[in-house]
């Protein structure tokens, strides 16, 4: 039995924010050019039948290197997709009635595969039969990757240029790479997301749909081989999901997806199976926390602050920011990170000297403690602003507890003469060392949040940012989860507040496993709360269904 249809995840890079369910442009320059389908001369009938030879040998190799690549990546029973169009392409009724074609009607290879191909997926459409009519799509595609095939094009070749093409308009457009050209040729106001095989965050598809506010994902190696136009897929630009065939229940966890464009779903009031923060940027944003209803402000990413702002922020430009954050916010707590510097968060106005591997180099704490005056002034800062609400200092990537004492010391050795409010010292958890000492952390930490990105990146060696690993940079596997409960129970073994702040909280399938795991805090992007909280509040049952369980498996 074939599987198309049967919902499947990919993982891949997240490029631009949102989420959106629609079908399938496969693009790319040339599969939107006229299909060359026209009768030949007797003396070219010998070199069409040849060209179909190589044609069937060139998609027989792929198709043979593709049940290969989705047996070991997806699964066996998923192969047999692939599996079924090869056995499509090796019928000897399909060989006989192309050449006769060529031989007695001079058409050209071209011709001569289309009009065989669309006649036996007419024959099977006529059929009462609703299993054999879902093959029909096998046989469209055995016919596309035959064209594509004979246009000695990479395998993008699959929407055959019929009436039904969009070119893209309220289409997801799937790319191997989304050039400059190949976005003059779509219409991209109308584009609903991107997902792309190559391209990281600086790509011109992630700043195109970033611009056009679409989601969009890259990273994902071969994924226009696995479908064709018009099939069903979402794509969450937040995680970097992308779903093909997603079932009803999939789709239930996005309560985004029922709302015209542009607009959020209703926000809704706080859960008691866990409780929801929100992820800040920017001050001036503060108002989509306070309007989500979130339960105070499990991270605001400071550093951004200077980024927007394109150059260092002085203790007074600082103070009125994190004042304002703290007054909107009404006594709730904010966990604002300390400068995270380094790495993906490059600070340019700094200047800094080029590092040959900035991931590991001078960056988050080991930054914070050799730049002692930017310490100073945000420390100042935070200090002063402490006395309008519930500050939390938090410490980027620390790795030991000797670090985190000497954070501690300078913070309050900088701020000593600053009458302050009551101000709590944290970490986040996501350089491995800290994780593994947990225990002694959260015997002189006030609080700890887990940040499941950057965690990922160092457990499993592999570069957040990089489109090419993004496969993967995902949470499932066994010895993260047990990672994630030594934390967990060594916060509550201390009575210490935990959270977690990477991108899989706002996930609801691996919510569902952080609460298994005995988290009871998250803070994730504002727009992704509602979702959030509805998908919890309507499955608040800690144990995964199967489909859920499914879905782990695949990703
Ligand atoms: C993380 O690393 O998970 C995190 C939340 O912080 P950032 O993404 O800003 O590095
Ligand atoms: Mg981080």
């Amino acid at each position: 039995m074939t599987l198309i249809n049967t919902e499947t995840r990919f993982r891949g890079l997240p490029l631009s924010g949102g989420v959106v369910y629609a079908k399938v442009c496969l693009f790319n320059e040339s599969r939107h050019r006229a299909i060359p389908l026209h009768k030949v001369s007797d003396r070219e009938v010998g070199r069409e039948k040849e060209r179909v030879r190589k044609a069937v040998k060139v998609v027989r190799e792929k198709l043979d290197l593709l049940i290969e690549s989705v047996r070991a990546k997806v699964g066996a029973a998923e192969a047999e997709i692939f599996t079924a169009q090869k056995m499509i392409l090796s019928d000897p009724a399909l060989e006989k009635r192309i050449f006769d074609h060529i031989d007695s009607k001079n058409f050209n290879a071209e011709k001569a595969i289309s009009s065989s191909l669309d006649f036996f997926e007419s024959q099977i459409l006529k059929m009462d039969n609703a299993y054999l009519k879902e093959r029909a799509s096998d046989i469209g595609e055995v016919k596309r990757r035959f064209l594509d095939a004979l246009a000695n094009l990479n395998p993008s070749f699959q929407c055959a240029g019929e009436s039904f093409c969009r070119k893209g308009k309220d289409r997801v457009v799937i790319a191997e790479e989304l050039t400059p050209s190949l976005t003059m040729e779509l219409n991209t106001k109308y584009v609903r997301g991107f997902v792309t095989d190559r391209g990281g965050v600086a790509s011109h598809a992630a700043i195109l749909a970033r611009g056009l506010k679409v989601p969009a994902v890259s990273g994902i190696a071969n994924i226009h081989d696995m479908m064709f136009c018009g099939t069903d897929v979402l794509v969450d630009g937040n995680s970097g999901e992308v779903i093909l065939w997603p079932t009803r229940q999939t789709l239930s966890q996005y309560p985004e997806l029922k709302l015209p464009r542009g607009e959020f779903v209703k926000a809704i009031g706080p859960i008691p199976s866990l409780k929801v923060m929100a992820n800040l940027n920017l001050a001036k944003n503060v108002r989509e926390v306070t309007d989500q209803k979130a339960e105070g402000i499990g991270l605001y990413r400071t550093e951004f602050e200077f980024f927007a702002a394109g150059r260092l922020l002085d203790e007074e430009e600082q103070y009125q920011r994190y004042r304002s954050v703290l007054k909107a916010t009404k006594g709730q707590a904010v966990y604002f990170r300390m400068l995270d510097i380094g790495g993906d968060k490059n600070a340019e106005f700094l200047k800094l000297p080029q590092e040959r591997n900035p991931y590991l180099g001078f960056r988050g704490s080991r930054f914070l403690l050799g730049h002692r005056d930017l310490f100073r002034t945000q420390a100042r800062a935070l200090a002063r602003a402490s006395r309008h609400g519930r500050v939390h200092v938090m410490y980027p990537m620390v790795i030991d507890l000797e670090q985190f004492a000497q954070l501690q010391k300078a913070f309050l050795e900088e701020t000593a003469d600053i009458p302050a409010g009551e101000i709590k010292h944290g970490i986040m958890f996501e350089v491995p060392s800290a994780c593994l000492d947990a225990e002694e952390f959260f015997k002189v930490i006030d609080f700890g949040s887990i940040g499941t990105n950057d965690l990922i990146q160092y457990v499993f060696a592999v570069d957040r940012d990089n489109e090419a690993v993004a496969y993967d940079h995902h949470p499932d596997r066994k010895i993260f989860w047990t990672l994630i409960r030594h934390v967990a129970h060594a916060a509550r073994k201390h009575r210490k507040a935990l959270s977690v702040c990477g991108e899989l909280a706002g996930n609801p399938v691996y919510a569902r496993k952080l609460i298994r795991e005995g988290i009871r805090a998250v803070s994730v992007a504002p727009k992704m709360i509602p979702g959030l909280r509805m998908a919890i509040k309507n499955k608040p049952k800690l144990s995964g269904t199967k489909a859920q369980r499914l879905i782990l498996k695949k990703v």
